[in-house]
């Protein structure tokens, strides 16, 4: 396949380029291609970036991940949607018995078409923070760990732990060392706990503010702590419900801009229409692109990755930000070589939007995967799907 006639996001800059995939692999990037015998895709007035990828992301489509093989393909199939082309199912469940169950389940949609699974982010296991509908304290060890993923760590991507928890450090050398990437989250340490962490092989912070406790500014919290440390990654769910604006800005200026890693961290709400819903037993009131109880508290979100670009646009990022935040960083903050950037050798996903931050295209392995014009023709034909429900074409 050649793209053709895009202003591509390549090296921080938007530069007119082509680029030729061949056996799934960017082979050529440069200006004025030429076109052999293969596809030829006109990229002229898109922008266009490496597929994205969410690291941190627990359902959508009407399920969540943990949910079983299913609710994965329903994931799997609806992502490319919104230009994610890899995503990581992330689970935030009460004991090891059930996120065992989840990772079965995962593993059993092993393959299956669509944005492709990247492992998965075991979300609190580890927690000290009381969070939703979970208040025990699990403390980290080897065993528990070994417990929750079937005795294999190989397709596990992140595991969140919090520092104050008696081992943490230890654990958090010992999960470096098993190629996991140790993540500080649901936590209420200090400053220097989170500066232990980092020295003990932790690079990156769980959806930063969210299971934090809250900044005061006569304690040196967890919070400033993440702020300060160079060395960890924030991932930050930029859909302008989860994080206040000024809260993001004051992220990206503390932390700088390759250090910040969007993510929706969003829920089976997803692609699913506005209402009332019982979730885990609870009403929930699905609007704007937010679940809250009945008396306003968020519960969870639902807004697509590129919509959390466009709102990071609205606050007034430069489209060079958002490029180097939404489309480099996730891949750099779980060590992804392979992706997260158009270069020479990389694979071949690719995203086109238009200037205002609209999926046009997706493109998985050189081949379309999602096109904006031809599935709303096909929504339109089949008068069946809920708004972004269609699986995209495999
Ligand atoms: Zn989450």
């Amino acid at each position: 396949m050649l793209i053709q006639n895009g202003s591509v996001f390549y090296d921080g800059g938007f530069h007119q380029k082509d680029i030729r995939i061949r056996n799934g692999v960017m082979e050529e990037i440069g200006p004025c291609l030429t076109a052999g015998d293969e596809e030829v895709v006109d990229a002229s007035g898109c922008l266009v970036f490496a597929g994205f990828l969410d690291t941190h992301i627990h359902g959508c489509n009407g399920s969540e991940c943990n949910e079983g093989p299913e609710a994965v393909r329903k994931a799997c199939a609806l992502l490319p949607n919104y230009g994610v082309t890899g995503f990581i199912p992330t689970f935030s469940l009460p004991d090891a018995e059930t996120v065992r169950r989840a990772v079965q389940g995962v593993r059993a949609a092993k393959g299956c078409p669509g944005a492709e699974v990247l492992g998965m982010h075991l979300d609190s296991p580890f927690r000290y923070r009381t969070i939703a509908y979970y208040n025990i304290k699990v403390p980290p060890t080897r065993e528990y760990t070994l417990e929750m993923t079937d005795h294999d760590l190989s397709d596990i991507r992140i595991i969140s732990c919090a520092p104050e928890l008696p081992g943490s450090m230890e654990w958090f050398r010992w999960i470096t060392d098993q190629g996991v990437v140790g993540e500080v989250g649901h936590t209420e340490c200090t400053a220097d706990q989170v500066k232990e962490a980092a020295d003990n092989g932790a690079t990156l912070l769980n959806h930063f503010y969210n299971g934090f406790a809250p900044m005061d500014h006569h304690v040196s919290g967890a919070l400033a702590g993440g702020l300060l440390e160079d060395r960890m990654y924030a991932q930050l769910t930029c859909d302008g419900i989860h994080v206040a604006e000024a809260f993001v800005k004051l992220t990206v200026r503390a932390k700088g801009i390759h250090r910040v890693v969007p993510v929706t961290d969003c829920s089976q709400f997803l692609g699913m229409p506005e209402g009332r819903y019982m979730r885990r037993d609870k009403e929930v009131i699905f609007k704007d692109g937010a679940a809250r109880d009945p008396n306003g508290k968020l519960v969870t979100g639902a807004h697509p990755f590129d919509e959390n670009m466009r709102t990071l646009r609205s606050m007034g990022f430069s489209l060079e930000e958002i490029g180097t935040m939404c489309g480099e960083n996730p891949a750099k903050s779980i060590g992804e070589t392979h992706r997260g950037k158009v270069e020479r050798g990389r694979k071949g996903d690719l995203v086109l939007m238009t200037p205002d931050l609209f999926v046009q295209k997706t493109i998985m392995d050189g081949k379309v995967v999602y096109d904006r014009e031809r599935d709303k023709l096909v929504l339109r034909h089949h008068d069946i799907l809920i708004i972004g429900g269609r699986p995209c074409a495999s």
